[in-house]
Formats: structure tokens, C-alpha cells, sequence
């Protein structure tokens, strides 16, 4: 390392330890600049790719905090996790050669990848591994609040060069398996209005109830939670999608239009409507049962919504009794 040498820290801005406020945008990081007795702390959040970059702040800071340094200028980052090191420094050669396939943030790992081939200096990645390093990571998201007070976060446009950005696989590295995922990654499925829909207001619910903010992919996630059997999740697959054939469905089916009516209350049939709002004989005597037996966890018992039951994979519960979101979970899947 020379003396011109300076030294960045990127850190991921949202933590499970210390609260920050829910405007921090998906994907933040922190960059602390260190050079002799200068130290910048910035906010930084991703311009591009922000669909595919949620889940590591710290590449939004690596990124975009090169952007303030010149490119003759050696670089020392020393991250919060191995996952800059490993990706950069042991499986480049691995992740290129299969495109990024199953790479969580592709799309930003090759932006990077690519503000990092425009540079002439030398450029390392360290973990950090000593106390000093890790007081300063601890620092400077204390500063989180703050930075976001002060100015919010800030978006450092991208300068791609398109003539180093490497695409595709490398023949002598594809099986099969991986061609077959590939040409499934480069084929546009259009997203089903009905879906969105549901998976944006099941979010709203999650998001109203909880302190962290919840992503789709942990939501899909949730319905494979190990509380749940195998026709449950089943069925709440199928009920994200709207797939069953109930109420609005039979509408426009000849001679069958009468079942898009729930046949007790007369009105339009739903599956928030079979599941949580019909008055027929037995509903609400399963709710009152449910709720008796969840009084029984010490915790405030009120009937479930759709989006309840559909997002009772995330819902957490702040009761001395451990099961209780266990068995939250078994009462919107009973
Ligand atoms: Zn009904």
C-alpha cells in the first residue's frame, strides 16, 4: 500500500442491530473515505439495477464511491462482509464464465466489474478483521439516521464503458443445466396483473406490521416456510396467482355466470370472501375457535384478513412464547 493509497469503507446500510428509518432506499450503502486526516461518510444508493440490487449496500458503495476517486489512484476497501473479496478476488473467472447465473445482484456485480476495468490503479478487498476496522464499520452506520437526515441518499450516476462489459457463458464451462437456466433467464415472462396486485397489497400489510420493510422474493420465500405442509403452500401459491376458479371467473362463462355469487350472502364470490367473509353456517365458529386457542399464547387475537393469512410466513410476533408465530402461521393455514 502507498502513500497515496486511500482507503474506503463500504458498508451495508440497512442491519438488523441497529434501526434505521424505512426511507433508506433497498440496496443502500455507506461509504466512509479515509485518507490521512480527511473522513467522508456518504449515503449512496443505486441509480440503475435497483430491482436486482436489495439485498447488498455494499456494493452500491464500492460502485459508487469509485466514482470519486481517480482512476490513477490506488483503492483499499475494506468491507463488512467476504462477499466483495470472494466474489472479486477468488470467483471472478467462475461467475463469468456461467454469465453471473444464480448470482444474487448480477446486474450490479458486472456494473462493478466494470468501473473497476476502467481503472489503471490498483484496486484490493479486505475484510475487516480488526477491532479498529470494525469500529469504524459500527460507526458509520450509527451515521445512517443522520446521513439520511441531512441529505438524503445519494445517486452517483454510472459511467459503463459497454466496450468491457463481458457477456454470455463460455462454452467449455456449460452443462446442459446451466444452457437450459440460461436461455430461461433470457426469456421475458410477463408479469400477471392479478399477481402484482396481490403480492403488492400483501406487501402493504407485511410493511404496516413489521419493522423491516418486506421483499417480494422473501415473501415467495415465506410460502415454502417448513410450518407449512405441502397443500398449504400449495394453496397459497395458487391463491398469490388468483388461480383458483372463484367469483369473478365465472363471470363471463355462459350458462355458469350464477357461481361468480357466493350462494348464501348473494354477493360477489372471492377468496378473501370464502375464506374470511362469508356468513355461512361454520366460518366464524373456526375464527372463534382459532382465536381462543392463539389467547392461549398470550398474545391479542384479531381475525386475519387475506393478506394476513397470505403473508403469515413473515409475520413475527413480539411474545414471551416462542411459538407463537408458529402458530400464527398454523391458524392462517388451518
Ligand atoms: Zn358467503
Amino acid at each position: 500500500m502507498t502513500s497515496d493509497t486511500v482507503t474506503i469503507y463500504v458498508i451495508e446500510a440497512r442491519c438488523k442491530t441497529i434501526k434505521v428509518p424505512k426511507s433508506v432506499p433497498d440496496g443502500s450503502g455507506i461509504m466512509i473515505f479515509k485518507k490521512r486526516q480527511h473522513t467522508v461518510a456518504q449515503l449512496l444508493q443505486p441509480s440503475t439495477n435497483a430491482d436486482d440490487l436489495r439485498t447488498s449496500g455494499e456494493i452500491s458503495a464500492a460502485i459508487y464511491s469509485i466514482c470519486f476517486v481517480p482512476k490513477d489512484v490506488p483503492i483499499q476497501f475494506i468491507c463488512e462482509t467476504k462477499l466483495l473479496c470472494d466474489t472479486l478476488c477468488r470467483d471472478l473467472t467462475k461467475w463469468e464464465g456461467i454469465d453471473w447465473l444464480g448470482v444474487r445482484n448480477r446486474l450490479a456485480l458486472r456494473d462493478l466489474v466494470n468501473v473497476l476495468r476502467q481503472r489503471c490503479a490498483y484496486t484490493s478487498f479486505h475484510k475487516a478483521d480488526n477491532k479498529t476496522d470494525r469500529n469504524i464499520i459500527d460507526e458509520g452506520r450509527r451515521l445512517t439516521t443522520r446521513l439520511m437526515q441531512d441529505g438524503g441518499a445519494r445517486e452517483v450516476p454510472l459511467r459503463i464503458d459497454p466496450t468491457l462489459n463481458i457477456s454470455g457463458a463460455k462454452l467449455s464451462l456449460i452443462t446442459q443445466r446451466i444452457a437450459y437456466r440460461l436461455i430461461r433467464t433470457r426469456l421475458d415472462t410477463a408479469e400477471r396483473r392479478r399477481t402484482v396486485s396481490t403480492v403488492t397489497s400483501v406487501i402493504a400489510t407485511l410493511n404496516s406490521q413489521l419493522k423491516e420493510l418486506t421483499r417480494a422474493e422473501d415473501l415467495w420465500t415465506s410460502l415454502r416456510n417448513p410450518d407449512f405442509r405441502l397443500q398449504i403452500s400449495d394453496f397459497l401459491w395458487k391463491c398469490m396467482h388468483d388461480a383458483f376458479r372463484v367469483g369473478r371467473f365465472w363471470r363471463n362463462i355462459p350458462r355458469y355466470e350464477d357461481r361468480a355469487k357466493c350462494q348464501y350472502c348473494d354477493t360477489v364470490d372471492s377468496m378473501s370472501h370464502i375464506l374470511v367473509g362469508c356468513d355461512a353456517p361454520g366460518q366464524s365458529e373456526l375464527w372463534t375457535m382459532a382465536g381462543r386457542l392463539w389467547a392461549k399464547k398470550h398474545a391479542i387475537w384479531s381475525k386475519p384478513t387475506l393478506e394476513d393469512i397470505l403473508g403469515s410466513g413473515l409475520r413475527q410476533w413480539h411474545s414471551k412464547n416462542i411459538n407463537a408465530a408458529s402458530l400464527w402461521r398454523e391458524c392462517g393455514g388451518s
